[in-house]
């Protein structure tokens, strides 16, 4: 038995009354000190081989079991080794009885678990801690803003939120790699650690989405001031091998002094006041109001209600004519989107073309709208005496141009329709143009090799130079409502369009000057040169038939003329 004791794999011993080591197996012996024998350790006690604290809990433990005969099964503890300082070990101790079942000691054994305990704490952290950026996670942010809650019952005060969201975090991922993308969160988390106090937790929760938790605002503490310093630290330059990457951000920031607020819910709240951050223009704060949790509410449920919009057939598209300057004929129709709603009535996609954007569902709309406006325009086409030069305007947004697959989706549509790629024009804003310049821009010569034109929306109300034009290759200029609505009125704004419209044709595109509502307005983008014209004065957006019948109208009009 001795010899099946001594030369087990397993670290087991036998002591004394005093816990002076009676027995140890060799293998207990190998774990400590190279060279140390089993025999060298017999007489010896735990003071003469491991640290203080861990011999002196040994000492007590053991003599516990001697008094009350009680076995310890399994206690996980640091074993100090000498050379090891951070070795665990699961140790099980047990009485050791004579024959006549009095207890003389103990005996015991132990495992090594530093591995097991090692994967264990890397666990936990994992468990915690986001893996790109070593910041606490969602998980550890929820769990310390609880406890800083719990606190607050002890101690009362504030705490505050700050969330924060990168601005076009996904250009940069998109057009310069998840690696530099990546680079920029790391560096974004390395700020943010910065400028954070010693108490407060900064944590990531995925994507480009980082909270800043402190945990006890001072009475003047002012979250706003917070806020604006992680929205400087955010936008100070980041020059990535030799790349400009810098971003901004936006912040929604919330306070409570309520101990019995919800971990979850403020952290939400603090979210639904960084959307408003992102609504008002982006890089900037907005501080939580109950209100805007209603408008958040709202815009959810019109979220699920357009979801279910396109199966159910609730969209559906109107057409306004644009007409020649030179000889007052139709040449096209902008498509423009409605949505049936079933409660609110017809919804103006000003309301929700915006919310589709935001939430993913632009592409499927957008594949709807140009689909649909194609298959009419192939119908029209079929009419006798059809324009031949009508054309029709697409709007396409600037998410849909995000997409690299547009343009085979545009060939596939025009083919299925049997549509001469030049009758369709798609209808592109300058910021969506500009937003995303190098993948734009190839999409855009893709469409234009295809034959299809682009027309630049809207112009004048974002940042498009006519250098970008030309680059961009734009056919048609479209100038914006808020240029036409001046013009007689302001001198400065007839300026504007006359020099537009030189500067556009000498790049060789056609000029629509949109929203013309008067007469006046009317004469004047004739004599300003725009080369056709769209607008309520003409007609309003207006269902199929309506079109066919004022084209019917138009050439009964025509063929009367001498
Ligand atoms: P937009 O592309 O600039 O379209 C012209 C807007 O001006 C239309 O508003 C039209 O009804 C309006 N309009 C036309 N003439 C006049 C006028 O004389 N006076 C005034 N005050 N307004 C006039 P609508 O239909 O409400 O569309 C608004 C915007 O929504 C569009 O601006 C476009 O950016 C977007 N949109 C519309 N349909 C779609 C679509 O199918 N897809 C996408 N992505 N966006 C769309
Ligand atoms: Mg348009
Ligand atoms: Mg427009």
């Amino acid at each position: 038995m001795r010899n099946l004791l001594a030369n087990t794999a397993q670290r087991l011993w036998f002591k004394d009354l005093d816990s002076r080591i009676i027995f140890v197996s060799s293998a207990f012996a190998e774990g400590l000190t190279p060279g140390v024998s089993a025999a060298d350790l017999v007489g010896k006690t735990d003071f003469d081989i491991f640290g203080e604290d861990h011999a002196r809990a040994a000492y007590e433990d053991e003599q516990r079991i001697i008094a009350t005969g009680e076995p310890l099964v399994d206690k996980v503890e640091r074993e100090d080794f000498r050379d090891r300082p951070d070795a665990w070990v699961a140790t099980t101790k047990l009485p050791l009885r004579d024959e006549a079942g009095r207890i003389v000691g103990t005996f015991g054994f132990s495992r090594d678990v530093t591995a097991q305990r090692r994967a264990e704490e890397a666990l936990l952290y994992q468990a915690f801690h986001d893996p790109l950026t070593g910041l606490a996670n969602r998980a550890a942010l929820v769990d310390r803003l609880a406890q800083s809650l719990i606190a607050l019952e002890r101690q009362p005060g504030r705490l505050g939120l700050v969330y924060l969201d990168l601005d076009h975090f996904k250009p940069v991922n998109d057009h310069f790699g998840h690696e530099a993308g990546d680079r920029l969160l790391v560096e974004v988390a390395r700020r943010l650690q910065r400028l954070a106090r010693r108490a407060d937790t900064v944590a990531r929760l995925g994507g480009d989405e980082f909270v800043l938790l402190c945990p006890s605002l001072h009475e003047d503490d002012d979250l706003r001031l917070v806020a604006d310093r992680v929205l400087a630290a955010v936008a100070e330059p980041f020059v990535d091998e030799g790349r400009d990457l810098s971003v901004t951000g936006s912040v929604g920031i919330v306070s409570s002094s309520d101990p019995g607020a919800d971990a979850g819910a403020l952290i939400e709240d603090a979210d639904v006041a960084m959307y408003e951050a992102k609504a008002a223009g982006r890089n900037r704060f907005k501080v939580f109001d109950a209100s805007q949790r209603d408008r958040a509410v709202a815009s959810h449920e019109l979220e699920v209600e357009l979801r279910g919009a396109l199966e159910r057939g609730e969209l559906f598209l109107v057409y306004q004519p644009l007409f020649s300057l030179t000889d007052r004929s139709l040449t096209g129709a902008e498509a423009l989107l409605r949505w049936r709603h079933p409660e609110r009535g017809v919804v103006q996609p000003s309301e929700f073309v915006p919310l589709a954007e935001e939430r993913g569902l632009i592409g499927a709309i957008g594949a709807f709208v140009l689909d649909e406006s194609c298959r009419q325009l192939a119908a029209w086409e079929r009419y006798r005496g059809w324009p031949r030069e009508f054309t029709m305007a697409v709007n396409v947004s600037g998410r849909q141009l995000s997409d690299p697959g547009l343009a085979e989706q545009v060939a596939r549509t025009l083919w299925r329709h049997r549509i001469e790629p030049s009758r369709l024009c798609l209808e592109v804003t300058e910021t969506a143009m500009l937003g995303q310049s190098r993948d734009v821009a190839e999409l855009l010569s893709s469409l234009s090799r295809l034959g299809v034109r682009i027309a630049l929306d809207d112009f004048g109300t974002g940042y498009a130079t006519l250098a970008h034009l030309q680059r961009l290759r734009v056919d048609v200029l479209k100038i914006d409502r808020s240029f036409i609505e001046q013009l007689g009125r302001s001198p400065r704004d007839t300026e504007i369009v006359a020099a537009v419209t030189a500067m556009a044709h000498a790049l060789g595109m056609s000029v629509v000057a949109e929203g013309v509502e008067t007469a006046g307005q009317l004469e004047a983008v004739a004599s300003l040169a725009c080369d056709r014209a769209q607008g309520y004065l003409l007609a309003r957006p207006m269902p199929a038939d309506s079109l066919v019948a004022l084209q019917h109208s138009l050439r009964r009009r025509a063929g009367a003329r001498p």
